[in-house]
């Protein structure tokens, strides 16, 4: 045992993260999970974190070509990494990525946080029962996250119309995940939240980790359930052994 955990009250467990889709988001995850370790221990407490963060440019293209067999293959790789280097979980810092999270999780014998489970669980909490969903298009237009919500914590799940889904998969790669932040591209996503709000949602997720950075709560008419904060607040509840 490192002595260093003879001097502490309580050893936190090791948080593997598995980044860079984007970089920009795991800085944001880092930083947030490093915050709430503050907070909840003491200004000098701070997370234990391994990072294998990917480069994104591959795994895009393999989501692009429909190759999501090679990029589940690469993050297995990094999920081994992570358990191999001593990680106690797993948390994708993506949305998108969780299409193959049977598979990552299956290649490790560590728990893997699914990013849908603090969301739903927060959508529970704010009586939340209708969900709309901004992501990019593989999350808005396939069954893996809205599924998930929708079978385990019975919430109806709204997407934008077929324009909208393309402005916002847009946005999420040509601008927040190159680090650009646009204050039109926020005008659309509000009003994005608005034709939501319109058809009946009550809260929106932030189902892209990226989005973050574009929308707050002051910019939304409605409760946002970011994903980026939700997910990077289960790993400290992990880290400290609350479940
Ligand atoms: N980080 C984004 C997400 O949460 C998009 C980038 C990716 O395709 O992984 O879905």
């Amino acid at each position: 045992m490192n002595t260093l955990t003879h001097q502490q009250d309580q050893v936190l467990r090791i948080i593997g993260l598995i980044g860079g889709m984007s970089w920009e988001s795991s800085a944001a995850y880092y930083k947030l999970i490093n915050q709430e370790v503050r907070k909840r221990l003491g200004p000098l407490r701070s997370a234990r974190v391994l990072m294998h963060s990917m480069d994104f440019g591959p795994v895009q293209q393999a989501q692009q070509d429909g190759r999501w067999d090679d990029a589940a293959a690469a993050l297995e790789d990094a999920a081994r990494s992570l358990h191999r280097g001593g990680a106690d979980c797993i948390v994708l810092c993506t949305n998108t990525m969780h299409k193959v999270a049977d598979r990552i999780a299956a290649a490790v014998p560590i728990p893997f946080l699914h990013i849908a489970d603090p969301v739903g669980e927060a959508a529970r909490q704010s009586n939340a029962s209708v969900l709309g969903l901004l992501g990019t298009r593989y999350t808005m237009e396939q069954a893996f996250l809205r599924e998930r919500l929708e079978r385990q914590y019975g919430v109806k799940v709204l997407v934008p119309d077929e324009t909208e889904r393309a402005e916002v998969h847009q946005i999420i790669y040509e601008e927040l995940c190159a680090g650009v932040i646009r204050d039109s591209s926020r005008k659309t996503c509000q009003s994005i939240i608005h034709s939501l709000a319109r058809r009946g949602a009550d809260a929106v997720i932030l189902g892209c980790t990226e989005i973050t950075l574009l929308i707050g709560q002051d910019d939304s008419q409605l409760p946002l359930l970011d994903t980026t904060a939700l997910h990077a607040r289960a790993a400290v509840n992990f880290a400290l052994g609350e479940f």
